[in-house]
């Protein structure tokens, strides 16, 4: 299985010309370097979607940070999966803890996400993860187990292969703070036993398993390349396309 490098700009790149300056130098960084294992997604915010779409090149893929579960309609404010398919998004980061946690999304309402991002073709990258309290109480299996069931409820094993988990641990996330190879092993392992349940072994397999929170080209080989993850979902770090690229080539070799 290739691995996946995603790039999560959040509410960042504020301008026309620090968007120019952003995809101008993640060019230049990744220049005449090959990628043969790792695909290269970068999810910049709505308004950028589209230039991104143009302007990034061949190497890297276009997702999306969110999305509203409905075609489309009176839903001021939102933007479908339609859209961000038709503007050449592959992918769409859903349940992203950020979003648990500064607009109570809930595990129900990234299900009705999930079922409408496959629908058009969308692929789900859906983020799951503990809190530290929960971590402290040991409660992370609990966790994993309710979040990716509800999340996954009704999605066809057949779909498998189109879905990625990023396992980020919200204690993890901004705070330079990483779990440890053997944490992340665990989990990886807690969250594959969740899939056959849910899956079966044979397209559980498919599905991958990404690490996310505080990743850099320094904790990189600790937090995906000794746990053998499919790959990392950056934050902070892939707003610096030198560092972003850096840890692209670390995974891909
Ligand atoms: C994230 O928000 O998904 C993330 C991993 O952030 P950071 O790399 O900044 O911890």
């Amino acid at each position: 299985m290739g691995k996946m490098v995603i790039g999560n700009l959040k509410m960042n790149i504020l301008s026309v010309s620090e968007r120019e300056q952003y995809i101008s130098n993640l060019k230049k960084e990744l220049g005449k370097k090959e990628f043969s294992k790792t695909e290269i997604v970068v999810c910049p915010p709505f308004v950028h979607l589209e230039s991104f779409g143009k302007n990034i090149g061949q190497k890297v893929k276009l997702g999306a940070q969110n999305m509203f579960p409905q075609r489309e309609g009176s839903f001021t404010g939102e933007i479908s999966p339609a859209m961000l398919k038709n503007i050449g998004c592959e992918y769409v980061i859903l349940g992203h803890s950020e979003r648990r946690k500064y607009f109570d999304e809930t595990d129900k309402e990234i299900n009705l996400k999930v079922v409408e991002a496959l629908k058009i073709g969308l692929k789900p990258v859906v983020c799951v993860g503990e809190t530290k309290a929960e971590k402290e109480a040991n409660q992370i299996l609990r966790v994993l187990t309710k979040q990716i069931k509800e999340v996954l409820a009704g999605i066809s094993r057949t779909k498998a292969e189109q879905i990625t988990i990023a396992y980020e641990p919200v204690w993890a996330v901004g705070t330079d703070i990483v779990p440890t190879s053997n944490e992340i092993m665990e989990a990886k392992l807690l969250i594959k036993k969740i899939l056959i349940s849910i899956f079966d072994k044979k397209y559980a397999g498919m599905t991958k398993i990404l690490y996310g929170g505080s990743v850099n080209s320094k904790t990189v080989l600790e937090v995906c390349v000794d746990p053998a993850m499919d790959g990392v979902l950056i934050g902070r770090e892939s707003l610096i396309p030198y560092e972003f690229v850096k840890i692209a080539e670390i995974i891909n070799n």
